[in-house]
């Protein structure tokens, strides 16, 4: 049976070059699942739904194909062929996901996507709801968070280096904790650290040495 390694936690608290790098370090393949919901949110733009309704958003479930394949180290997305890349970083994509990911034929059709992707092989999962419903049975789960501020730094850091959008750190900010606000109170699968996942605060602490609280748990976790 495949290995899952399951890291939870808000917006910008480093969960993807955590599990980036561990998934290096160890030959698991890194799966982003939040870019799942971008991709659908994305779709949903381009399709003209509205994301303020439910029941138009659910369609999305059996009008959109993502296909999953394995590439470099990770689960690499494709929609009719084409590979999403910066355009589902985008401050709108922002703005609508958390409404999308709230509907629960999309969080059923992405998780379905999650749970197969063991046939790959072991696996790095990084999301919102992955230690408490996807793979809630992983030996290895964490919850990785950030002070508001470290983390809104980050994201806006990585926004001007990546050439995708040059908001203020402020604007930043809002836009994760409207966010944060959303993924947490939602009716399915809200964001919350589960019972056993290991708590990780990264805002005093450098990428390195949050790799490495990690990999000793997850080394104590697999044996
Ligand atoms: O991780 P990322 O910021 O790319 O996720 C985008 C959005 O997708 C989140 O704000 C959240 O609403 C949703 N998401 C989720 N469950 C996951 C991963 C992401 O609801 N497992």
């Amino acid at each position: 049976m495949s290995k899952v390694i399951a890291i939870d936690g808000p917006s910008g608290a480093g969960k993807s070059s955590v599990s980036r790098i561990v998934g290096e370090k160890l030959g698991f393949l890194h799966v982003d699942s939040g870019a799942l919901y971008r991709i659908m949110t994305w779709q949903a733009l381009e399709k003209k739904i509205n994301t303020d309704d439910p029941e138009e958003v659910a369609k999305l479930a059996t009008m959109v194909d993502i296909e999953c394949r394995p590439e470099d180290g990770h689960i690499a997305y494709y929609v009719e062929g084409e590979a999403p890349g910066n355009k589902i970083r985008t401050p709108e994509i922002n703005a609508h996901a958390s409404k999308v990911a709230t509907v629960k034929a999309i969080r059923d059709y992405v998780t379905n996507l999650l749970r197969g992707m063991t046939e790959y092989g072991d696996i790095v999962v990084e999301g919102r709801d992955i230690t408490t419903a996807v793979f809630p049975d992983s030996p290895a789960r964490f919850y990785l968070t950030a002070s508001a501020e470290a983390r809104a730094r980050r994201r806006q850091k990585e926004e001007v280096e990546k050439g995708i959008a040059n908001q203020s750190a402020e604007a930043v900010k809002a836009s994760l904790l409207a966010r944060d606000q959303i993924d947490s109170t939602r009716k399915y699968a809200p964001l919350k650290k589960a019972d056993g996942a290991i708590e990780i605060d990264s805002s005093d602490l450098t990428l390195d040495e949050v790799v490495q609280l990690v990999m000793e748990k997850v080394n104590e976790a697999f044996g």
